[in-house]
């Protein structure tokens, strides 16, 4: 069982105003863990975070039922081998796939941070980029090691386990809002990017309009324990800029699956293992439904779910 000792925040650990209040409680109705926790709101900066903070111990209980070690395939899937046809999807569905909008030269050095099932990876190696892989599961790591690509294992999340100055570009998608000292990871960020290097970032967007609709079943966006932050435009900017980053462009979109997610926690409000249970909802023609009407109503809406990022590491 985790059990959480940590001391509760009395400031704002992104921007550290004082102006911060309890915002909800929530429970985990996405992995089936057990327990309650407290989300905590700033008035200046609008970053929403779990308080207290779990600890590294609790992280770690957390992180053993996250995902069961499974095998991967490292070939090259349908939406690498159709690029064109995956950016239409994309267009519909509203999926973030750095694959549609990362520009860079090739040859260039990037890191993917977080590789997770190195779908990104594999796709960006096999167009010639020198990626390197960084992740904080194991068995990862060594089915990339595996199959020859370039993986470190992340032991500490303060530090990035690669020289300085060593990127051109790193991303990081559904990453950030996991990371408990972000202040911290920023510092890393900047030794490792090359002057004027670029950053991708993808998080929850906490000023979602989806956020207000849904609530307490906002599940994509709250996932208590896992996510420790829910970050808006401002508050990215507050954090990026204490560390001499610009902000170059930003967009928001609506994963249809996030979506249908938010929208089984409303009908299933008994349900507490909403990751893995398939419902009506996941059929195919309700999914084509959903993802028409969800496309419509975003056409006359700003704040969406996953919010991107893109910027650059100021040499001043
Ligand atoms: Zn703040």
């Amino acid at each position: 069982m985790c059990v959480g000792n940590a001391t509760l925040r009395t400031e704002c650990p992104i921007c550290y105003g004082t102006s911060i209040s309890y915002c909800i409680s929530n429970t985990d109705r996405r992995k089936g863990l057990r327990g309650e926790w407290d989300l905590w709101i700033c008035a200046e900066c609008g970053v929403s975070f779990i308080n207290p903070t779990p600890s590294e111990k609790d992280l770690y209980c957390y992180y053993s039922i996250y995902s069961p070690n499974e095998r991967f395939d490292f070939t090259l899937g349908k939406g690498s081998r159709y690029p064109s046809l995956r950016k239409l999807y994309h267009v519909f569905s509203g999926d973030v796939d750095p694959r549609d909008f990362i520009r860079v030269p090739k040859g260039s050095r990037i890191l993917d941070y977080g590789s997770g099932n190195c779908g990104y990876l594999v796709d960006l190696y096999s167009r010639g980029m020198k990626i390197a892989g960084a992740e904080i599961l194991r068995y990862i790591v060594e089915a990339a090691w595996d199959h020859g690509y370039e993986m470190t294992l992340v032991e500490n999340t303060e530090r990035i386990p690669y020289p300085d100055s060593e990127f051109e570009y790193v991303y990081l998608i559904q990453v950030l809002e996991h990371i408990q000292q972000p202040h911290a990871f920023f510092d890393e960020l900047r030794r490792i990017l090359k002057p004027s290097g670029e950053l991708y970032l993808a998080v929850p967007n906490s000023r979602s309009i989806w956020r207000s609709i849904f609530g307490a079943h906002w599940i994509s966006g709250w996932f208590a324990p896992f996510h420790l932050f829910h970050y808006n435009f401002r508050s990215i900017d507050k954090l990026a800029s204490a560390h001499r980053f610009e902000i170059l462009d930003f967009w928001s979109s609506t994963p249809e699956s996030w979506f249908r997610l938010n929208l089984k926690a409303v009908i299933y409000k008994e349900e507490n293992r909403l990751d893995i249970t398939r419902k009506w909802l996941d059929s195919l023609p309700y999914l084509f439904i959903i993802m028409i009407l969800l496309r419509t109503f975003e056409l006359f809406v700003r704040e969406k779910d996953c919010l991107v990022v893109r910027l650059r590491k100021n040499s001043q």
